[in-house]
């Protein structure tokens, strides 16, 4: 399949009628073919259309019809096979086993949802029966139902060219919630985003999906981006990315005339706490597992380990003459692209140069000439520094970690007291200190998304309990999670029937119970029908 640089909206590709670009590969900065084409206005008003179009009759469809669409999805993305790995490679430089992973969580992330929704528990179907004895008032029969939102808008992450892109787990929870996508490409890996969305358009076509249900627009975000979230027929955003573009999308959103949600994430530095009978018994594997967490993917997920929070001791001395070692010998790597890669530099020059802050271990350093590279690092600095400036408060994207030193709990109580909102927070520890440290652990719940004890937080698990997602500025929105089958209820919107007759109420809703769905009748949770 050859990449043509158009786009796709209304159930057919197209030339761009907007500038034209061309990807590059950060490995040694050479152009990528072929030139690729963006939307204009008329084709993002065009696009959007068509997908209200489409959303008139696919929020009607039925959780078979939509399952057999993610699964086709899933297998058409399989289909492209090695000509998809080697593009990933090609525009983000990440290895072929990381694309290949990146790959199986992308349809495997379209399969759990195409279960999800043939199970019904999107529906949340509830029903209070009528008590029309009922003193001193009788009640009419309610009954309570999701129904999707409307057409979503999907911003693909630039470190994620998969399982948070065209396909990723914003669009399939969206498409699954029975909302039509349109998706604004990422610039850094347009040729992925269109080899995915040849085969999203091609499951829509096998599937009969109407026209609109799915779209591509590859263009810059302040125009593309921004006409998509202005247009009025489109009711939601999902979003991963910076602060600064979540943030001007949320504005943006909240300033219509009929404001939307916005699920954003964004920043976040991942605090990972060290207490000491856990370094004294440990420092050496801590400091191993940090330094692979930190390095993962060129430190570039947004759950990585940026700030690292540890008492005066024996055992940080330990921890950080180890982490020191094994930094020394991690491999420089390559970043996603030109701005990111500066971003890196200039954040880490801005840091290293403040008189608080000391560069205590750094990685291998970057040997090649060409492209965009970047070199591991651990910056120092004490807790009375770090609460004294804001400004180092801030993720730095890419393989950096912050530790500040605090002299005793009291000092690392307060830091945590004045973190913003995050993804994740680590803890390592003992049995003991943790069972001894219930204030710790309460402050940090109230700044997090996700625990992790004794582990680190890279590896966000694809399944029914994850939560991704934080307080502000982690996300815009801490009640929902970006990954997970609960990702879905970011798409859905209830609504209540009420002294509805049987011949008109939604299946799910019928006394019969047609769909053989889990109901919460009248207080009991059942698949019994109503007698
Ligand atoms: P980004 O710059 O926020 O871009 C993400 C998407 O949003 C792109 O499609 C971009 O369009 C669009 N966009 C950005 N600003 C916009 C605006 N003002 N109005 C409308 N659309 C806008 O993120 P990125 O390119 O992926 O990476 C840059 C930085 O984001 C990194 O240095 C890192 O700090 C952060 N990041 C965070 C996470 C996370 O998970 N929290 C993940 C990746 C990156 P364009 O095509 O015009 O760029």
């Amino acid at each position: 399949m050859n990449i043509s640089g158009q786009i796709y909206y209304d159930g057919a590709w197209r030339a761009g009628e907007g500038a034209t670009y061309q990807a590059s590969n950060p490995a040694n900065g050479a152009d990528l073919a072929p030139v690729m084409s963006t939307a204009s206005k008329a084709q993002v008003d065009a696009a959007v259309a068509a997908a209200h179009r489409a959303f008139l009759s696919y929020k009607n469809t039925s959780p078979h019809v939509r399952a057999t669409f993610l699964r086709n999805c899933a297998d058409e993305i399989m289909a492209l096979g090695d000509e998809l790995l080697d593009r990933v490679s090609a525009e983000t430089a990440y290895p072929r086993g990381r694309a290949e992973g990146e790959r199986a969580r992308t349809c495997g992330q379209l399969r759990m949802f195409a279960d999800y929704v043939e199970h019904g528990e999107h529906f949340d179907a509830r029903i209070d029966t009528a008590q029309p004895e009922r003193q001193p008032l009788p009640r009419a029969d309610i009954r309570f139902l999701n129904h999707a939102l409307g057409p979503v808008v999907v911003f693909g992450a630039s470190n994620f060219p998969l399982a948070f892109s065209v396909a990723g787990g914003d669009t399939a929870s969206a498409l699954a919630a029975g909302c039509p996508v349109l998706v604004k490409g990422h610039s850094s890996h347009p040729g992925t985003c269109e080899l995915v969305a040849r085969a999203m358009a091609k499951a829509a076509e096998n599937c009969g999906m109407p026209p609109g249900v799915f779209s591509l627009l590859m263009g810059e975000g302040s125009i593309v981006g921004s006409a998509l979230v202005s247009a009025p027929q489109v009711k939601a955003v999902g979003f991963t990315g910076s602060t600064s573009g979540g943030m001007a999308l949320y504005k943006l959103a909240n300033e219509r005339p009929e404001p939307i949600p916005v699920f954003a994430e964004m920043g976040s530095v991942n605090p990972v706490i060290l207490l000491p009978q856990a370094l004294r018994k440990s420092a050496p594997t801590i400091a191993k597992d940090f330094v692979a967490s930190l390095t993962l993917g060129v430190g570039q997920f947004c759950v990585n380990p940026g700030l690292v929070l540890a008492v005066e001791d024996e055992g940080l001395d330990d921890f950080v003459k180890a982490t020191s070692v094994a930094l020394a010998e991690s491999p420089a790597g390559t970043l996603l692209n030109k701005r990111i890669c500066s971003a890196y530099g200039e954040g880490l020059e801005r840091y290293s140069q403040l008189d608080g802050v000391e560069v205590v271990g750094r990685g291998r350093a970057v040997e090649l000439t060409e492209g965009h590279h970047a070199q591991a690092c651990l910056l120092r600095t004490t807790a009375e520094f770090f609460l004294a400036n804001s400004a180092i408060h801030e993720e730095i994207f890419g393989p950096v970690s912050l530790l500040v030193v605090c002299k005793n709990k009291n000092e690392l109580l307060e830091i945590v007291t004045h973190l913003a909102g995050q993804l994740t927070g680590t803890i390592h520890a003992s049995e003991n200190e943790l069972e001894n440290s219930p204030e710790l652990v309460e402050l940090l719940t109230l700044k997090v998304g996700r625990l992790v004890i004794n582990s680190f937080p890279t590896g966000v698990e694809v399944c029914p309990s994850m939560v991704h997602g934080g307080p502000f500025p982690a996300s815009t929105d801490a009640r929902f999670s970006s990954v997970g089958t609960a990702a879905i209820k970011r798409f859905l919107r209830p609504v209540c029937y009420q002294n509805y007759p049987q011949s008109v109420l939604p299946d799910a809703l019928k006394n019969n119970n047609p769909l053989g769905l889990l109901r919460t009748v009248n207080g009991e949770v059942t698949t019994s029908s109503i007698a």
